[in-house]
């Protein structure tokens, strides 16, 4: 909170509460102003999971102070919130971890390019969403493009001079609801000759990613890349080499693994770090994703529990659609199916319609 002062303003709440809510709660966390809701997951026995705090947090600044005026502004909302809760990580957990968090998201925001590639209207930071369901269009697009596209400006005009902007857009747009325009219009008054220098037309109302994007630049995440490409060459990483990792290195290196990889390969990461036991989601998800993809089917019992266990989207999405998603998948979908009918009842409405929507799709 201190920190996040220093960084936005004052915080104009008066109280800030967390309320962590059973299991089947949808979402990782929820911006409601004074009491934030949070998903039992981010208590993993380590500070691991601090950054959906930070991420809730910082809503009190971006997303709750200021508002979009209605979902297809939403990257307002969520891009700010990513930016300011990784400058909050940086600040508190050290720069090596946001650059962790960077990697991350833009990982999963060159898989939604993938899983949107039909329909790149949805790749768009401003679009149109007259007749669409807010839950299909929901991604990490607002987020994390949302976030490069800020960082990018943050680059451009130097840290300082961007704090300085980041101020000013609070102050002067605090308790407004605002659209992408209004943005716009106070960024090019606040930064003369920016729209010379980004193309802001491209990052607000383009498709797919911008080219000047960019992963992050860190020790940390680039030795974690190397070693994640490794594995294709049928690396594992050395006991010495991973000592030191927690959570959001396992789940960097896990999710930019080949999902080609041979269920033998799998299941002998999984005998020497033992990750499908890990009591951090984040990994043991990304782990069954890859037991999946490489149909190593002793996990599927792990799946299954992993399933009935947490009704947290951000899990439910991946591992129901990596079990019926692709050919000659007829076991899975039966389990998926199977799954879905003994758990439904214990997930939230919105998490029922989401697997409703992957199984009717696949099935
Ligand atoms: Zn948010």
């Amino acid at each position: 909170m201190r920190q996040a002062e220093g960084l936005f303003g004052e915080y104009d709440w008066e109280r800030f509460d967390l309320l962590v809510l059973p299991p089947s709660f949808p979402y990782g966390g929820m911006e409601n102003p004074r009491m934030v809701f949070l998903t039992p997951t981010v208590i993993k026995g380590d500070a691991s999971g601090a950054q959906v705090v930070a991420h809730e947090l910082a809503h009190s600044w971006t997303g709750n102070l200021i508002t979009n005026k209605n979902n297809e502004h939403f990257w307002l909302n969520e891009g700010f919130t990513t930016y300011a809760e990784r400058r909050i990580v940086e600040v508190v957990q050290g720069e090596d971890i946001a650059a962790l968090n960077v990697g991350i998201g833009w990982r999963g925001l060159n898989e939604e390019m993938e899983r949107f590639k039909d329909n790149m209207e949805f790749t768009k930071l401003k679009n149109n969403q007259e007749g669409v369901d807010p839950g299909d269009i929901y991604s990490q697009v607002p987020y994390e493009k949302g976030f490069q596209f800020l960082w990018r400006i943050e680059r451009q005009i130097g840290r300082p001079a961007f704090d300085e902007f980041l101020k000013k857009y609070i102050a002067t747009f605090k308790f407004k609801s605002i659209d992408t325009e209004t943005f716009l219009d106070f960024l090019k008054a606040n930064i003369p000759g920016i729209e010379k220098e980004i193309d802001l037309q491209q990052w607000t109302e383009g498709t797919g990613i911008p080219p000047d994007a960019q992963e992050p630049v860190s020790n940390l995440y680039t030795k974690i890349m190397s070693l994640a490409n490794d594995f294709k060459l049928g690396r594992m990483p050395r006991e010495d080499e991973v000592c030191d990792w927690k959570g959001q290195e396992w789940e960097l290196y896990l999710d930019n693994l080949s999902k080609a990889v041979e269920a033998s390969q799998v299941i002998a990461l999984d005998a020497r770090y033992r990750l499908s036991e890990s009591k951090d989601y984040e990994v043991k998800v990304a782990f069954l994703q890859l037991a999946i993809s490489s149909r190593c089917r002793d996990y599927y019992g792990e799946v299954e529990k992993t399933l009935k266990e947490v009704g947290r989207m951000k899990y439910l999405r991946p591992l129901y659609s990596g079990l019926v998603q692709g050919a000659g998948k007829d076991e899975e979908k039966i389990l998926a199916k199977r799954v879905f009918a003994e758990a439904r009842e214990c997930y939230h409405p919105i998490a029922q319609g989401v697997v409703e929507a992957i199984l009717t799709k696949h099935v």
